[in-house]
């Protein structure tokens, strides 16, 4: 997967440019997802936040509830309100929603998860792993993906972030 992928809003007021290729991309079939997004599904493309360069806007937290109590950060365009990345906790780690990316097409999906709430008429191709939950990311993650996260790890336990 290549780096300098561009995306934003509809407006055109949040623009961003990914300084890398993502640690991996998620197809996440959740019900939360499902809401969020008003669709079948979301493309996350995991990446650390400081890999995302804010060319242009600011991009609005909003503590989005979830299904098991939790919240999710979800950043919007202030402006047309368009969810562009969120977080799960870590902030040193975005979700980059795919469907913002000038060119969608550009990533596929390296994993389908909780597909146990998958839409009956999505079909997956063949070929990409698939799982009804979660997944073993260690099973999964390329290592030079692993090597990156380590050090998102080292630089939490720096900043005593846990
Ligand atoms: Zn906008
Ligand atoms: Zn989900």
């Amino acid at each position: 997967m290549s780096g300098g992928l561009g995306g934003g809003c509809s407006c055109g007021a949040v623009r961003y440019r990914l300084a890398s290729g993502p640690l991996f991309v998620h197809c996440c079939h959740c019900l939360n997802c499902q809401r969020q997004t008003g669709s079948a599904f979301v493309i996350n493309l995991l990446i650390e936040s400081d890999r995302v360069e804010i060319l242009a806007g600011e991009p609005q937290p909003v503590d989005t509830p979830r299904d098991d109590g939790s919240a999710q950060r979800i950043y919007r365009c202030p402006d047309c309100r368009i969810a562009v990345f969120s977080e799960y906790g870590w902030p040193e780690i975005w979700f980059v929603r795919g469907g913002t990316l000038d060119d969608p097409s550009a990533v596929e999906p390296d994993v389908h998860i909780f597909t146990r709430s998958k839409l009956p008429w999505v079909t997956l191709p063949a070929g990409t792993p698939a799982f009804e939950v979660y997944y073993d990311s260690q099973a999964l993650w390329p290592a030079e993906s692993f090597e990156r996260r380590d050090a998102v790890v080292a630089q939490r336990a720096e900043r005593g972030a846990g």
